[in-house]
């Protein structure tokens, strides 16, 4: 038996494990299932080359509880270790770097550890003794068994060892046990393995008889190896896309729209991106976005990696090029990150583009639903507002749809002011300016609905964007302003009845307020509401500001 010494500054290397790794100690799993696919894929990739002569056969990831002596073990058949290997890729590379690993962690406990940086030692956040027995896939390779208990000194020992492969064995310590139960590990490899690549399995399946939950023979397979977003789009319809989506939020209401991504210059990500439907169009819950490292779950919480209206977006993105060992203030400042953010916005607007281009009722059908997104996107994203203003629409009282060009073309000849700025009008309440509304179009105005969660920034938002135009609510100043059609209704109030109404309506609006308000005839003459008294415009957006 051969006993070693793990490098020079290992004293220190467990507690700070511990310590810096308290809040995240569960992705010890994470972290040896994924060594476990890795190996497996490894030596899949050999035999693919020709590297590796010997069967393939089921190379399952397996991971076996044993309840009583608390002890979880993580096998597989890949590629297996000599002891050779072990003493390079366990005994020094996992601490070569520790000098550097304790200087930047003092100094950043924030910083995510993970996948990723620390990966097989994790098992000591909640072990108090580790083994690894592991034969390599080579021919004539001895079998060999590591041990270690948590000081830096660890044993290795030859063994017998029929298949190939790696054991893991965590006997898991008294501070953790509650690792050690079957609904703990189900849960973890829910969260974690859900979408590896190599079949991950834990127990047997069960089925309910008469009133029990009994085992079967099946094995249980923990996860889905090929996710949606590893397939060719061409390959997958509509149904598949809703489908994964129900299987990732079991309780949210169908997806408007999915996006498929898929880049892989000049960095590799892949994911499906999807539009929920917002319950009553206020619940806008944020970080529902899963963030992956080839198919290893890293996070949820996708801010700084994407762009901040698309955080309310639900789905998938799968990168191994997003640096994910370093803490989120760099990570933000990381200029390969801004670049894949900038480059799922243009996916994101592309793809609603091509959607809008394709099937322009069926998009005017979901419109009410997508619009607090693209808004939301216009709003704070430049780039996409240059892209979005070729989809975004105008909804107007008759619940008919316009491009912002399209609407600009309707308004043209009979909706500007003096100063010849085309006049938009909107309403931000339908029934209650319902008077206003129809006061307007009877004089042939066209007038817009505007009554979103976002609509009184959006307007400012198109106002500064729109050359030579303004935008009116209904009930404000507008008979004054527009030049009206010529066909509208005459005037049948003279120059001299006006001026006493004014007077009269004016003498009731309180002092303070008197130069902030305006009485109008003419737009309403032809409706039950003769004469009414307005806060003019600028007042009326102040307030909503
Ligand atoms: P990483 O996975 O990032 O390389 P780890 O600390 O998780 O870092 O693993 C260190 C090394 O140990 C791996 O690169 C691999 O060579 C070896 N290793 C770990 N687990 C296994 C396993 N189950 N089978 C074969 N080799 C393994
Ligand atoms: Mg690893």
């Amino acid at each position: 038996m051969q006993k070693g010494h793990i490098g020079v500054t290992t004293e220190n290397i467990f507690p700070i494990i511990k310590k810096y790794l308290y809040s995240d100690h569960e992705i010890f799993l994470r972290e040896l299932v994924s060594n476990a696919v890795d190996a497996t894929q490894k030596l899949k990739t050999l035999a693919s080359v020709g590297e590796f002569k010997g069967e393939m056969g089921e190379a399952p990831v397996r991971v076996i509880l044993d309840e009583e002596k608390k002890t979880i073990t993580i096998s597989d058949r890949g590629v297996g270790m000599t002891s050779e290997e072990i003493d390079k890729y366990i005994n020094q590379v996992a601490f070569s770097g520790a000098n550097e690993f304790l200087e930047k962690y003092k100094k950043d406990a924030n910083a995510i550890i993970g996948h990723f940086g620390l990966g097989f030692y994790s098992s000591f956040m909640v072990s108090e003794k580790v083994e690894i027995i592991t034969k390599s896939f080579r021919d004539g390779a001895q079998a060999v068994k590591w041990s270690c208990d948590g000081s830096p000194e660890y044993t290795l020992e030859e063994v017998e060892k029929a298949d190939r492969g790696t054991d893991i064995i965590l006997y898991i310590d008294k501070d953790n046990e509650q690792y050690a139960t079957k609904a703990e590990i189900d849960k973890l490899l829910k969260k974690y393995c859900r979408f590896l690549p190599v079949e991950v399995i834990f127990g047997k399946e069960t089925e309910w008889k008469d009133g029990k939950e009994e085992e079967t023979e099946k094995d249980n397979v923990v996860n889905e190896t090929k996710p949606l977003w590893t397939r060719t789009p061409s390959e997958l319809k509509d149904e598949d896309y809703n489908q994964f989506y129900r299987g990732l939020y079991p309780m949210a209401d169908e997806p408007l729209f999915n996006i498929h991504l898929n880049v892989d210059y000049p960095f590799n990500l892949t994911g499906v991106l999807y539009f929920p439907k917002l319950k009553n169009n206020v619940e806008v819950q944020k970080n529902k976005i899963q963030l992956y490292c080839n198919q290893v779950y890293v996070t949820d919480s996708v801010e700084g990696i994407v762009p901040e209206f698309l955080t309310l977006l639900h789905g998938v993105i799968d990168s191994p090029d997003i640096p994910l060992n370093v803490s989120r203030s760099y990570l933000q400042s990381d200029g390969n990150v801004k670049k894949i953010s900038s480059h799922i916005t243009k996916k994101v607007a592309d793809r609603l583009e091509e959607i809008f281009k394709k099937d322009r009722d069926g998009f005017e059908a979901k419109w009410d639903d997508l619009k607090i997104f693209i808004e939301y996107g216009m709003l704070t994203e430049e780039k996409f507002y240059d892209r979005a203003k070729k989809f975004t629409l105008l909804k107007n009282t008759d619940g008919k749809f316009f491009t912002f060009d399209e609407y600009a073309n309707i308004i043209k000849d009979n909706q500007t002011d003096k100063d010849d700025q085309l006049v938009y009008l909107y309403a931000t309440d339908v029934e209650g300016q319902f008077s206003f509304i129809e006061a307007a179009k009877n004089k042939g105005y066209d007038v817009l609905v505007l009554d979103g969660q976002l609509d009184s920034h959006f307007v400012n938002h198109l106002e500064s964007k729109f050359e030579k135009s303004r935008f009116v609510r209904v009930d404000s100043d507008i008979a004054e302003k527009l030049i009206p059609k010529a066909d509208a209704a005459e005037l049948k109030l003279s120059a001299a009845q006006k001026q006493d109404l004014t007077t009269i309506f004016s003498s009731q609006v309180p002092n303070v307020d008197k130069a902030n308000f305006i009485v109008t005839f003419e737009a309403l003459e032809e409706t039950d509401t003769p004469v009414m008294i307005t806060q003019q415009e600028f007042m009326r957006r102040m307030k909503e500001m």
